[in-house]
């Protein structure tokens, strides 16, 4: 039976280093991504070149229609989902809650918290035993924010990763007997593009030195984490939080 992941915001980042090993795990991947499609099809041809089987499909995860799209694409294309990462989460320029806009928090919670609402949700259909799919495996990436909350930084963006340590809590319950494991893997500080968004490109290097194991992390540890959750080695664990933050 084909495996088939979808990996939201696959293009880059933790979910670029996801999308990959993937595929070398034998998945056939849908490459999620918002805007900047050169790195999607970047990656998709690599994919391909490996003799993987890979899309590459635009959808903004945060609004209704781009996902049903999205998982349309996927049933036509690669057949049902039977492996969901929900990676996309953003952050916003440093400061403090009082500085923060309206905008600000509705971009943030639609694009970190919604999106994983809306995607687990089809493939939730998708995967159910009970509506005649056959299982499957959903994870979340959190973040350690979610433990130390980011007072100063974004606080914002670590409430809305609190919200994803509790959906992975609360979905795992629903559907445990649906054949389907929903766990949730928190990163500490990782080398990706993130965090030029927060205004602070150099901050993993920054932070390096508070990380008991005395560095920052690479996509690739991360992904590895999360192959692990979806596959047969972990096939009695859901409802988990797994850090993966060197001990910070
Ligand atoms: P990244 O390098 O900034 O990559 C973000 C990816 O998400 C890109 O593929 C981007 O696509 C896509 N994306 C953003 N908004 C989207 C939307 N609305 N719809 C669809 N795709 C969207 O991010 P990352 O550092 O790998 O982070 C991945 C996850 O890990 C996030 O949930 C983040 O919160 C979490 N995390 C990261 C760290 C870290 O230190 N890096 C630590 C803890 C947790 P485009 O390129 O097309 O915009």
């Amino acid at each position: 039976m084909n495996q088939v992941m979808v990996v939201t915001g696959g293009s880059r980042g933790i979910g670029a280093a996801t999308s990959l090993l993937a595929s070398r795990r034998g998945y056939a991947v849908c490459i999620n991504y918002r805007s900047d499609a050169d790195a999607a099809e970047r990656l998709r041809a690599r994919i391909v070149a490996e003799g993987g089987a890979a899309i590459a499909v635009q959808a903004d995860v945060g609004v209704e229609a781009d996902v049903l799209r999205l998982f349309a694409t996927v049933d036509a294309e690669l057949g049902p989902v039977t492996a969901l990462v929900n990676n996309v989460g953003i952050l916003e320029t440093q400061g403090k809650l009082v500085d923060m806009s309206a905008e600000r928090f509705q971009r943030v919670f639609t694009t970190n918290v919604v999106s994983c609402l809306l995607c687990s949700r089809e493939a939730v259909k998708r995967m159910s035993t009970l509506s005649g799919g056959r299982g499957g495996g959903i994870v979340n990436v959190g973040s350690g924010a979610s433990r130390h909350g980011a007072g100063g930084v974004y606080v914002d963006y670590a409430a809305s990763k609190g919200a994803i340590d509790v959906l992975t809590l609360g979905l795992s319950k629903e559907v445990g007997a649906e054949g389907i494991r929903v766990n949730c893997v928190r990163p500490g500080i990782i080398y990706t593009d993130i965090h030029a968004s927060g205004g602070d490109p150099d901050r993993v290097d920054k932070l390096a030195a508070t990380v008991p194991m005395q560095r920052g992390g690479q996509p690739e540890e991360i992904a590895e984490t999360i192959l692990w959750l979806l596959g047969p080695q972990s096939s009695y664990v859901s409802g988990a939080l797994v850090d993966a933050g060197g001990a910070r």
